[in-house]
């Protein structure tokens, strides 16, 4: 079985980038690279027809040497909208649809000189943790062709991870951002919610949803993130707060603090995700951080609380895609013969959940009941930062599995975020890094979530991580 990143791995790398400290590949390096791999590892949902120059590396894309991402190839999530390319979401029902704008975050990637090289795969909508459920067929893990990439934004990290292109855009809306991050070995980054806006971003559950940037290493993400972050009037949810760019760690306002989890249990965590946990605990204590163990009394709750509001607010928000609207549309179908025929089985599973939660006899003790415990999260969450710089954690209590390993299991599927979804639903900013292999040769990720808008403390503290498994 060819591991196409040990593969990357020898190959050398084309220009690199003054913003950042490895190499970056140029566009015609990664060109020659999807023609060689993508007909193995399946990330992308459509490319863009791009032609390079190879005597001047002009291509027929024009773009300004001054620029901070000038002629950087970047893949953009299919959920994302683009004026070029469909936006499918991976759904019959958005099959054809092409967005009749550019999503913010994809005007300021064009506007900062980078260039589209094309949509990735996803799970449909957004749902999934393993970017299979997409009409366009699975993605796979360049680590091991058999193994999911993960999920939702899977294509994004098997793009990066195979080296099709060194930076993605992904959503993360439960951990879709950080657990495929986590099983392709890249770094993926959640911002806090408000931060970048989610103009263009088709809908999954409006108060969890997030963009944010997925690449080799912690410095292109932060460039990155850099890059797409920003008040935007066109996201209401956009917060005018202004970013911080000095960590907790560089303002040495007190000794630096971590905080690890008493609630996490590592019963049922693959145990090389425990040893790779203490190894990671074992370098920041090296570099002089303190680490203590904390209590988040509700992180145990955070699945059950995170499938009754993420599926109320789905079940909404999937309400406009009739076929009269959106999608290729058979004038003779009634929506709900559209809607039946279009969508898949874990859409319309999540559609009768969001219904039934919201349903006037059961509002008050589902819906109701999980936004009070949400921000009681919220509120325990908060505590813990005026002792502490971050918190560390897994990223997934499993690396990646083998395709096909839960698709009749959602609720073994649903598992997959234990780790992640707590941090979504009190709209913290976390960040997943590699941190080792198992015994597979699979990667394993750990995950830093820190305090609202203070990525920067992500930064360096992941940079952290990155350094000790060097
Ligand atoms: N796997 C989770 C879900 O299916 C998270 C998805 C996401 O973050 N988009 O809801």
């Amino acid at each position: 079985m060819t591991n196409y990143v040990r593969q990357l791995a020898k190959i050398s790398a084309g220009n690199s980038s003054p913003h950042s400290t490895f190499a970056i590949p140029n566009l015609q390096h990664c060109l020659d690279r999807i023609k060689e791999v993508e007909g193995h590892v399946s990330a992308f949902a459509s490319l863009s027809e791009l032609t390079v120059d190879s005597s001047t590396e002009s291509s027929n894309i024009e773009t300004n040497q001054h620029q901070p991402l000038s002629r950087i190839p970047i893949a953009i999530k299919d959920n994302i909208c683009t004026t070029e390319l469909f936006t499918s979401c991976g759904s019959l029902a958005l099959r054809d649809y092409k967005a009749p704008y550019d999503a913010t975050v994809v005007s300021r990637l064009k506007e900062a000189g980078a260039i589209i090289v094309g949509k990735t795969k996803c799970d449909e909508f957004a749902m999934g943790s393993s970017t299979e459920t997409g009409f366009y067929g699975p993605c796979h893990n360049p680590h091991n062709l058999n193994y999911v990439a993960g999920g939702s934004s899977g294509g994004s990290a098997a793009a990066v991870a195979s080296g099709e292109v060194p930076i993605a855009l992904g959503s993360d809306t439960g951990g879709s951002i950080r657990q495929p991050a986590a099983f392709c070995g890249i770094v993926g980054l959640k911002p806090t919610y408000g931060r970048v806006s989610r103009y263009g971003l088709v809908a999954h559950a409006s108060s969890l949803d997030q963009i944010g940037p997925m690449a080799q290493n912690v410095d292109d993400v932060e460039m990155v993130f850099q890059i797409i972050a920003g008040l935007d009037d066109r996201d209401s949810t956009n917060s005018a707060l202004h970013e911080n760019r000095i960590s907790k760690l560089v303002s040495g306002q007190r000794r630096a603090k971590i905080a690890v989890l008493k609630e996490f249990s590592t019963e049922g965590i693959q145990s090389e995700i425990v040893d790779s946990l203490r190894k990671t605990t074992e370098i920041f204590c090296k570099e002089g951080v303190q680490v203590e163990e904390v209590s988040l009394p509700l992180f145990a709750k955070a699945l059950p609380i995170y499938y009754v509001i993420s599926t109320a607010e789905a079940s909404a928000n999937l309400a406009r895609f009739d076929g009269l609207r959106y999608g290729n549309s058979n004038r003779d179908q009634s929506p709900e013969d559209y809607r039946s025929k279009t969508l898949g089985a874990e859409v319309k599973r999540r559609i009768m959940l969001g219904s039934y939660v919201l349903s006037e006899s059961y509002v008050g003790r589902y819906y109701q009941r999980a936004q009070r415990l949400r921000h009681l999260m919220q509120r325990q969450m908060a505590a813990l930062w005026n002792d502490y710089d971050a918190v560390l954690l897994p990223t997934t209590p499993t690396t990646a599995f083998e395709l096909g390993a839960k698709t009749k299991d959602p609720v073994a599927m649903y598992l997959s975020d234990l780790c992640t979804i707590f941090v979504n639903l009190c709209g913290s900013p976390a960040i997943s890094v590699p941190a080792g292999f198992d015994r597979k040769n699979l990667p394993i990720g750990m995950q830093l979530v820190a305090a609202d808008f203070d990525e920067a403390t992500l930064f360096d503290y992941g940079r952290m991580i990155e350094n000790g498994w060097k």
